[in-house]
């Protein structure tokens, strides 16, 4: 769509962008959602891509994924390099899109968009991510990928600053992993997407719940709970973060949840996993 407020989009920014930022100023990446919809308070684009970040850097620490990484290159890394790899696969293929949008949408244009069912954010979240995020006045933070998104289309990210990389520690990405999914329509957006992952050889479980809840919730146990303690800890999610929209009402998504979180614990219980 014709963005007819946008009055110049810088293509080159510095390598400190965000010096010069204004009010009616936002991050351009894939451009996925900034194209798709009237931007009435925007003037001017800053073009991340240009920054020409590396997408996706293995180190002894575990996996950096710079945030204008596309969910195209993510799909191709090979999954089996980790235990918890297949997840990677698991979360593009929850993105609802066109091969269009598949590969010029970005893993950290979809955290920013902050959507409940935004499938990078579960997959962050799932496995322990750190984001690291810029300031306008060349300042750096770190943050837990839980505590980045705290509603629908809401974040932390104040004005200016921007997520540059997302860090998966290693010890996460040799996790066992099982994952439930649910959507209305075959090819829909997720009314709910939970992930559950253990240390191998392990008992714990940690269980991520998206796309069900405005924000992202996890919850950590340190032996697999029982069937009972599992449920009430989910029914101990505050009522007005369960979502509504016409993927699911709040109840529908909380029933969901109590029934693939047992699944998951099921799953994990069994053992016959890598
Ligand atoms: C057909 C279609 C299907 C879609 N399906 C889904 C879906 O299933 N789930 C979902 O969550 N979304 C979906 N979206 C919305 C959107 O396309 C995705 O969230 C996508 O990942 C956004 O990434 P992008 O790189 O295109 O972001 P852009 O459109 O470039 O930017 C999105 C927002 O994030 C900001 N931003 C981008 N990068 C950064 C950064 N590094 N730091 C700070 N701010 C930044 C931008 O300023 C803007 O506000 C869909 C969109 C379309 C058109």
């Amino acid at each position: 769509m014709d963005l007819n407020t946008i009055t110049e989009v810088i293509r080159k920014p510095s390598e400190q962008p965000g010096t010069d930022w204004r009010e009616g100023d936002a991050w351009l990446a894939g451009g996925t959602w900034l194209y798709s919809t009237e931007q009435p308070d925007l003037r001017r684009l800053i073009d991340l891509t240009a920054l020409r970040w590396e997408p996706l850097v293995p180190t002894d620490e575990g996996l950096e994924i710079s945030a204008t990484c596309t969910i195209g290159d993510l799909y191709a890394f090979p999954p089996e390099t980790w235990t918890a790899g297949i997840l990677f696969r698991k979360s593009c293929e929850a993105f609802l899109s066109s091969f269009k949008v598949w590969n010029a949408a970005t893993v950290g244009g979809n955290i920013c968009m902050s959507l409940p069912a935004g499938p990078m954010i579960t997959l962050t979240v799932a496995l322990e991510a750190r984001y690291e995020l810029w300031g306008p006045d060349g300042s750096v933070r770190f943050v837990d990928a839980l505590d980045f998104v705290t509603g629908d289309h809401r974040n932390i990210l104040a004005p200016g600053e921007l997520l540059r990389r997302i860090t998966i520690p290693e010890y996460a990405l040799r996790k066992r992993t099982a994952h439930r999914r649910f959507t209305l329509t075959r090819l829909g957006r997720s009314t709910v997407f939970l992930v559950g992952t253990q240390r191998p050889g392990g008992n714990d479980l940690l269980l991520t719940v998206t796309a069900g809840t405005t924000r992202p919730v996890r919850m950590a146990f340190v032996s697999l709970p029982d069937a009972r303690t599992l449920r009430q800890s989910i029914d101990a999610v505050p009522a007005d973060v369960w979502f509504a929209d016409p993927n699911g009402t709040p109840d529908h998504r909380l029933h969901l949840s109590r029934h693939f979180a047992e699944e998951i614990r099921r799953e994990l219980m069994a053992g016959d996993l890598p």
